[in-house]
């Protein structure tokens, strides 16, 4: 399911690959429990390479149910599965399983697969949020028990002088392992985008060559890549086809559930059970040091137990009015022109507000000189996407340290940016969580009928952003 998420996987070959170990996995399991249900999942056998496309069609959300606002709440569920299962699998590679996970995953699947009616569906979709929740939480725990509880980190976004390899997507396991592997190598290893939270880390900051981020978001590889000069390694999503002209496809290398077409993926492993890095290193020391794009340090590290550290500091500041208000703004970035609101917003937002944020979201104002309140920096980063999971930790225990009734008494609002599915299964565990008003943009996902958005307003007070001026008054954020 990893593998389908957006901008994961664009090899065909690995798909089908991927379905037809499930189709040997099955027929074993069908053996064991003697099972004759008549379901397609349960006997369906590809003929050729044509069928798979053709049976994806008959067994997809809008198979079972031809009522639209069914459709929507179905694919509104499997988009939420999806960055649970991309979640799921960061634990499991860390050795962290919860097989209540799995045996939702497995309930909601079975859910979407037939004929159904909207009141199982809307209590399937809360269930959804709820595992959001435990799932995060277990990836949480899987990263904060192997490599420690991250803490607030600066980190250079210029070069040195060595030749590099730039790790991109959200597997700490996977750069784990490279770092090891290249420590005596004379190479320097740099995160892009959505690993840049690694150096937040204690157990990633013992490697001396792990030197750097180098580059923006995920959708600046095409240009960030031909500057790089060395090999990539992407660890998982997001991926971005490159263009004909680029010169940079020899140097990259995908893992896990990623794939693309004349990209090399690794499968090798080594003695040890590690992934077998050896030719990218090899590569490596044959490349150019990245060329300098930028300079500066980007500050890192307030998941919740670094910003829990300092809630005495940010209850004085919000007792003090120092601190009026709390935006997290979280989620995903993509190329738009209209994301571009999200700096606007940044910009826009009053000296005595702070910014939570995680995700690729923060890079549209990250390196924005938005300065400090009191000593905390105003933009506090608490890692990857599912770090959002951080926020409401930290709310949840504001809420109880100010003794508050209700979680939306609190000086927090949440303007969330989606674009896959890991941004949907972050807002559907915000709002399981009883979060409400939420806005979220910078469009609504396209699966959302007119029926469907008035039952997620009416419940849960979700609104689409407007315009930065009229957002910061929806927000009462503007004085
Ligand atoms: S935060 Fe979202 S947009 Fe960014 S790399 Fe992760 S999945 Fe992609």
């Amino acid at each position: 399911m990893f593998s389908t998420i957006t901008n994961a996987n664009f090899s065909d070959v690995m798909i089908v690959e991927s379905i037809d170990k499930c189709i040997i996995l099955r027929d074993t399991l069908k053996q064991k429990i003697n099972l004759k249900a008549p379901h397609a999942s349960i006997t369906w056998i590809p003929q050729n390479v044509e069928d798979y496309a053709i049976q994806a069609k008959k067994v997809s959300t809008k198979s079972f149910d031809t009522n639209e606002d069914l459709c929507s709440l179905k694919q509104y569920i499997l988009f939420g599965v999806k960055g649970i299962a991309a979640y799921a699998q960061h634990a499991l590679n860390l050795n962290h399983e919860d097989v209540d996970i799995f045996n939702f995953m497995e309930e909601s699947l079975v859910l979407l697969s037939k004929e159904t009616y909207q009141e199982a569906l809307l209590s399937e979709l809360i269930r959804t949020g709820e595992y959001g929740v435990k799932v995060m939480a277990l990836l949480d725990a899987a990263n904060t028990s192997s490599y420690g509880v991250p803490e607030m980190s600066n980190v250079s976004i210029g070069v040195g002088k060595r030749p590099g390899i730039l790790v991109s997507g959200h597997d700490l396991k996977d750069l784990e392992e490279l770092l090891i592997q290249s420590e005596d190598a004379g190479i320097d290893i740099y995160t892009h985008s959505e690993m840049l939270p690694a150096h937040g880390y204690p157990q990633f900051k013992k490697y001396k060559h792990l030197v750097g981020n180098y580059g923006g978001a995920w959708y600046n590889q095409t240009k960030d890549f031909e500057t790089f000069n060395g090999p990539v390694l992407f660890t998982t999503n997001c991926l971005v086809p490159p263009k004909k002209s680029a010169t940079y496809s020899s140097r990259i290398f995908t893992s896990g559930a990623t794939g693309m077409p004349g990209w090399k993926h690794i499968d090798a492993t080594l003695d040890n059970g590690q992934k077998d890095f050896s030719e990218i290193i090899a590569l490596a020391k044959t490349c150019k040091a990245p060329t300098e794009i930028e300079q500066g340090e980007l500050t890192v590290g307030f998941a919740h137990n670094q910003v829990l550290s300092l809630a005495d500091k940010i209850l004085d500041a919000v007792n003090s009015g120092a601190v009026k208000k709390m935006v997290v703004m979280s989620g995903c970035d993509a190329r738009q022109k209209s994301r571009s609101y999200y700096t606007e917003f940044a910009k826009a937002l009053p000296q005595n507000t702070l910014i939570l944020t995680s995700g690729c979201a923060k890079f549209r104002y990250n390196k924005l000189a938005l300065g400090d309140i009191g000593g905390i920096p105003r933009v506090l980063d608490a890692g990857q996407c599912n770090d959002s999971y951080s926020w409401a930790v930290v709310a949840l225990k504001l809420k109880e340290v100010l003794g508050l009734k209700d979680i939306n008494q609190l000086p927090i609002e949440f303007n969330i940016a989606w674009y896959e599915q890991k941004a949907i299964i972050v807002h559907l565990a915000l709002l399981y969580l009883g979060i409400k008003d939420t806005h979220v943009g910078p469009t609504l996902p396209a699966f959302i009928t007119p029926n469907i958005l008035k039952i997620v307003q009416e419940g849960f007070g979700v609104q689409s952003i407007t315009d930065v001026e009229n957002d910061m008054k929806i927000l009462k954020i503007a004085s």
